[in-house]
């Protein structure tokens, strides 16, 4: 297919246009104009341009691409070593961030909402980007903490009053323990993101609610796979999804 069908393609299934965002969603580095095989991953880490080099991939599609807000612009060490890996192998960098976590169907906060089967759902927190709802039975914090196991495949770190009963959650993926205030204010009895910091522990025993930073990485691999399925399944190319480990 061609570069800018694909482009397209992901722009209008992503909604991404106006959005505000920490860096451009779309096309980041030009490479060729035919793709053939495209390779999806979290982020567009120089582990991850050498595995789409070895796949002779014709563009890598991410969550995290690269120019995030407030970065040093120079294009010197790590990040040029990242940026002429792409150029001189002529692989195209597009990248999608905001939009792939608020899509409603596939992106990475329905992804997680659908595994944990959450019902009346709702947007909160600022840009509405994080989804409120019902889990289909009240359950403790043990039986969500062994949930989240098996489905993101690592255990997460619990804060909070641990001996609540669950029904009402929030979440967010990746970066957004500082929606917890948010979702104590809505009176949610816990909230999920993927990060901790370490006010976010005071929050949650303050406001009794219990926090569950589940992984930054675990909590965002399922939008940009599933984005990939979509494309895969519409068009004449092939998809690979490549997970670089990140224990954060
Ligand atoms: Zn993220």
């Amino acid at each position: 297919m061609h570069r800018s069908d694909l482009v397209a393609f992901c722009d209008d299934v992503l909604a991404s246009s106006g959005s505000p965002d920490y860096a451009p969603n779309g096309l980041q580095v030009e490479g060729r104009e035919r793709i053939a095989h495209i390779v999806t991953g979290v982020t567009a880490c120089q582990e991850l341009i050498d595995v789409a080099i070895d796949l002779r991939a014709d563009a890598i599609l991410v969550h995290h691409g690269f120019f995030w807000k407030n970065e040093p612009a120079p294009i010197v060490g790590m990040k040029y070593r990242r940026i002429a890996a792409l150029i001189k192998h002529d692989i195209n960098l597009i990248a999608y961030h905001l939009p792939l976590d608020r899509q409603p169907e596939f992106g990475n906060n329905a992804a997680l909402a659908d595994q944990l089967g959450l019902t009346e759902r709702r947007l909160f927190g600022a840009q509405e980007l994080a989804v409120a709802g019902t889990l289909p039975d009240s359950c403790t914090v043990d039986d969500l903490t062994a949930r989240l196991t098996e489905v993101l495949g690592r255990p997460p770190l619990v804060v909070g009053p641990t001996n609540r009963p669950l029904r009402q959650i929030g979440l967010c993926t990746g970066g957004a323990q500082d929606y917890i205030g948010d979702a104590a204010a809505l009176g949610l009895d816990a909230y999920i993101s993927g990060e901790i910091s370490e006010r976010t522990t005071h929050v949650a025993r303050e406001e009794g609610i219990v926090y569950f930073a589940a992984g930054h990485h675990a909590t965002e691999r399922d939008g940009v796979r599933l984005l990939g399925d979509r494309i895969a399944s519409q068009f004449d190319v092939r998809v690979t999804f490549v997970d670089i480990d990140n224990p954060v």
